[in-house]
């Protein structure tokens, strides 16, 4: 993509709406547009942002033998009713009603529609396990809808369903995600320590939240230090490992947020203790049969026997995470994005559009990138050196390369490392195979 023909309408000044880094910065860059309080239109460099981000989501949950479908974002009140939920939720669902004076909502959340598909069609255990995703578009009617598009009204989640027959069997599902969420977080570059979670009514120890550690994060979460040295582990594992092994050594170690912390339960010495602030970007949970029994979700068990089936959710904040990403990777200049998510490889700057041997050089370098399977920036507006430096470490590309005058007449480019700021000068036939 060439930069002069790329929309990216980033701004100068800080725009005065944002009160945190990640809102700022994405404002800033181009990334979003506001069109109504929580509501945001994701403009070309944040939407590949945003797929980047879905498909690592969408891979992890396909490594761990979870199927994608598609539910839609509008359902019948009627199905809510069956749940006892559509009085319950409260002001945080957007209630619709179609020409025909239905009941229609915008989907919060999915686990009724899924308990219904699930219904029709699944009558035995040897049907099972069964676990079913989606990645779609929620709403939630927020009290405060704040930090952009990390507490939006519309907001892109992953959700997932698991039904099982008994408890062990649906244990093991848990597992699954727990382990399979540990490894997204770390390959979207993120620490997430998974954290004990409040069941509520339901009960039951089940449920964990996967939190970023960031100063602006909206919960308070005290974790033992040993939990933020997960990652390599979980990215390891698949779902044939033994994970429950794993996930009972993990949930072992201290971890609670807000009220669930007891500091006199806390084996961790206060010296240790991370006293930290949270950004939930996920959220497992296991709720046996409180929506196939509502709902007459019935299975046949091994012994011909009639019962609810087993069930758990388990939803992943897709945009959320674009914001709780630049949370954790930035610096004054702008964002620094991880190469997993980067909505381009590299930024290629020519700083003398017009001169005969930088054009040549940079557009070698451009087609080089591309044959070589990179997606590269092509900054080739004519624009004081300055400005284009500020702009590439706004949209905080991993790579930087850049053509002059005098490299271009020697045969070299300079090559900045984003993250580190770290320079080299190549030769020009040497650049793609450092960048790849
Ligand atoms: P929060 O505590 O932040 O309100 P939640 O506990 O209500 O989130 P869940 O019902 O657990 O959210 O939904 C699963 C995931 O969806 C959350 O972990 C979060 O990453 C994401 N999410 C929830 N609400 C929003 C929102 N308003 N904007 C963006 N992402 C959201
Ligand atoms: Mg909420
Ligand atoms: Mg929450
Ligand atoms: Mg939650």
């Amino acid at each position: 993509m060439r930069l002069s023909q790329f929309f990216l309408p980033t701004l100068k000044e800080n725009p005065s709406e944002a009160q945190i880094v990640s809102h700022r910065l994405m404002l800033r860059a181009g990334m979003i547009r506001q069109q109504a309080a929580g509501i945001y239109a994701w403009l070309p460099l944040g939407y590949r942002v945003l797929k980047k981000i879905e498909q690592v989501v969408r891979e992890e949950q396909d490594r761990f033998g979870c199927q994608e479908l598609l539910m839609p974002t509008i359902q019948p009140a009627d199905l809510w009713r069956e749940s006892g939920r559509y009085d319950d939720y409260g002001k945080e669902m957007l209630r619709i009603r179609d020409r025909n004076d239905r009941d229609m909502l915008f989907g919060p959340t999915n686990e009724e529609m899924i308990t219904d598909i699930f219904r029709s069609s699944v009558k035995s255990y040897k049907q099972l396990p069964q676990l079913l995703y989606h990645i779609q578009w929620k709403f939630r009617d927020e009290v405060r809808p704040r930090f952009g598009v990390m507490r939006g009204r519309e907001f892109l989640m992953k959700d997932a369903y698991s039904f099982d027959v008994d408890y062990e069997a649906a244990r093991t599902s848990y597992n699954k995600f727990f382990v399979c969420y540990l490894s997204t977080f770390a390959r979207l570059g993120l620490k997430a320590v998974p954290v004990k979670a409040d069941t509520g009514p339901i009960g039951g120890d089940l449920s964990h939240e996967f939190q970023i550690l960031a100063e602006t994060g909206e919960s308070q979460v005290y974790v033992d230090p040993r939990l933020l040295e997960l990652d390599t582990e979980a990215r390891q594992l698949g779902p044939d490992d033994d994970l429950a092994a794993f996930v009972d050594r993990v949930t072992g170690l201290y971890a609670a947020a807000d009220e669930m912390h007891d500091p006199a339960k806390c084996p961790v010495p206060v010296a240790e203790l991370q006293t930290r602030r949270g950004i939930e970007v996920g959220h497992i949970f296991y709720f046996g049969t409180k929506y196939s029994a509502a709902m007459n979700a019935q299975v046949a068990g091994p012994d011909g026997v009639q019962r609810p089936v087993e069930m758990g959710s388990y939803g992943i904040g897709v945009s959320r995470l674009a914001g709780a990403i630049i949370e954790a990777s930035h610096d004054e200049a702008g964002i620094i994005w991880p190469d997993a998510v980067a909505p381009f490889d590299v930024g290629l700057i020519n700083l003398k559009p017009g001169d005969a041997a930088c054009d040549a050089a940079a557009q070698d370098l451009y087609q080089r990138f591309q044959a070589a399977g990179l997606d590269p920036l092509y900054d080739d507006r004519d624009e004081r050196a300055g400005a284009k430096f500020a702009q590439m470490d706004l949209i905080g590309l991993p790579w930087q390369v850049v053509i002059g005058p005098r490299g271009a007449a020697s045969g070299v480019a300079e090559i900045k490392r984003r993250a580190t700021g770290e320079k080299l000068e190549l030769p020009l036939d040497a650049v793609v195979a450092r960048i790849k």
